[in-house]
């Protein structure tokens, strides 16, 4: 049997709503597929992607950043770009009441285009800021890319309305790239608004309790995969299964061991009062997105937002990549997430995170320190080499994932299903040749660099939980 569904009509199931399974939602709909049928073990239809609800996938969360700049790496630049032109598109929809799900009014926007700054401590901009530029001139965008320590850029950047992105923590020596075409987008939001637009075009959702939660494939007799069963004993048949459960993908389909590992980050949350003078500086219109020495390893990895419209100003730390590895059925240990919602759970967080974002506040944003802050972990699905992983389940028939996103997912919520799309209609195309079942041979390095939240396996800078490094009680203050 061809790995194709046999008609536009035969039953697809994605098991997660994240935004992996939520993009290949949208685009197989609208590429005509009118049996899609999400499931996901979140009440998301409730709770709106809140982690204070419950959510504790990747992709619920606060905002994330969006970015075009990607240093070498001209084809995901060009992915972000394409995503970026979307993301306007949906900002439009929402503005004009096309498309406005529960919980969102036509006055939300979901990206914002404040810039987003890659800070350095170094004097020298690092080679991933220099590639971008040779990249984006390569492109005819040279005008986006803002050299800090360059007057004329800087000015530039006045000219644009950008003055605001360009020193905002006040440093005496700023070093670094400001790319104007980047952001951030509210994540919980813009995934309520990618789960209603599916649901507009036909696509089916099961959310919440177990008749969400995934519970077992089901079989045909042969290798095929026909389907799947829920937690509450129901069969859900299919032509295709397709895995979509971020850092649960790993435990659940086994065959990704040596090619993708769960690993968490750590996300601070401080909470402003409305009379604070931060409230104002941090806004959106005065606040860029940014990263400090995002690839320095243990010492940096750091990442932070504009506060949001309740007044919190998120701070995420991914120098270190941390495990939760736990025995499973078939002897062998994998990382799995722990979070406050999961059980067992967890409210604490690793003390190298807690230490190094101590110390960014402590220098750059001391008034944070006086502020209520929450903390939590959030999970990744690292591949070995930062690469997606869309593609049928070697020797497995009628089963794909969608996942490994490696920290930089989020920003394709709106095109990334179109490849997962031509993935299953077996067209060639690029990105699918990097996103490709492989992996990591023996002898191999992993790749070892962090964007916003990347990381790789069995990377340097990785360590289980229980290891070393201690735990952290998250506190209420930093
Ligand atoms: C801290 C952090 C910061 C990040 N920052 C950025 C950023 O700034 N910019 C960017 O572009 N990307 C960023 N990323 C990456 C991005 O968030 C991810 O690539 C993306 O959200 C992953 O989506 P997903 O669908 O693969 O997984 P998830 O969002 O984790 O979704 C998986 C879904 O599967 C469901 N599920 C799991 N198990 C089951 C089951 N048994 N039954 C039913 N459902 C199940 C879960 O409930 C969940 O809804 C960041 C990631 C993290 C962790």
């Amino acid at each position: 049997m061809s790995p194709q569904p046999t008609s536009k009509a035969a039953p697809i199931v994605i098991v997660g709503a994240g935004v992996f399974g939520l993009s290949t939602a949208i685009h197989l709909a609208e590429r005509g597929y009118t049996n899609v049928k999400v499931l996901d073990k979140q009440p998301y239809h409730e709770s709106l992607y809140s982690y204070t609800k419950g959510c504790d996938a990747a992709s619920a969360d606060t905002n994330k950043i969006i970015r075009a700049a990607y240093g070498s790496q001209v084809e995901y630049q060009t992915l972000a770009l394409e995503a970026i032109v979307e993301w306007k598109k949906w900002n439009d929809e929402l503005k004009t009441g096309k498309n406005v799900p529960a919980g969102l009014t036509t006055e939300d926007v979901l990206f914002v285009n404040n810039g987003n700054l890659t800070l350095s401590s170094h004097e020298t901009l690092p080679d991933f800021e220099k590639e971008t530029i040779e990249n984006m001139t390569k492109a005819g965008l040279e005008a986006t890319q803002v050299v800090l320590n360059n007057p004329d850029h800087v000015a530039r950047a006045a000219a644009n309305g950008f003055g605001f992105a360009v020193n905002p923590l006040k440093r005496d020596q700023n070093h670094g790239l400001l790319d104007l075409q980047g952001g951030f987008v509210y994540a919980d939001k813009a995934c309520c608004f990618a789960l209603h637009k599916a649901e507009q075009l036909g696509v089916e959702f099961i959310l919440g309790g177990s008749q969400g939660t995934f519970a077992g494939f089901l079989h045909d007799g042969s290798s095929r995969i026909a389907g799947v069963k829920t937690a509450d004993g129901v069969s859900h048949p299919s032509e295709l299964t397709i895995m979509a459960c971020g850092g649960w993908t790993p435990s659940l389909v086994p065959q990704l061991d040596n090619l993708c590992e769960t690993t968490a980050g750590s996300v601070f949350m401080f909470q402003l009062q409305p009379g604070s003078p931060l409230w104002d500086r941090l806004a959106p219109e005065n606040f860029p997105t940014w990263t400090y020495d995002i690839r320095d390893g243990k010492v940096g990895g750091l990442y932070g937002f504009a506060r949001d419209p309740s007044g919190i100003v998120k701070i995420g730390y991914r120098g270190m990549k941390f495990t939760n590895p736990q025995e499973q059925q078939d002897g062998v240990a994998r990382s799995v997430p722990i979070t406050r919602w999961t059980e067992p759970s967890t409210r604490q967080l690793p003390s190298t995170a807690a230490h190094v974002i101590r110390g960014f506040v402590q220098e750059h944003l001391p008034e944070l320190l006086s502020c209520e802050v929450k903390s939590r972990l959030c999970w990744y699905t690292d591949s070995f080499d930062n690469h997606f992983v869309i593609d049928f389940v070697p020797g497995v028939e009628g089963l794909m994932v969608a996942t490994g996103g490696s920290g930089h997912g989020f920003k394709f919520l709106p095109n990334l299903g179109s490849h997962v799309v031509d993935c299953i209609e077996g067209k060639q195309n690029g990105y699918l040749d990097f996103w490709k079942w492989r992996s990591l041979g023996p002898g191999q390095t992993p790749y070892n660099s962090i964007n916003e939240g990347e990381g790789s396996l069995r990377s340097l800078h990785r360590q289980p939980l229980t290891g070393d490094d201690s735990l952290a009680p998250s506190t209420s203050h930093l």
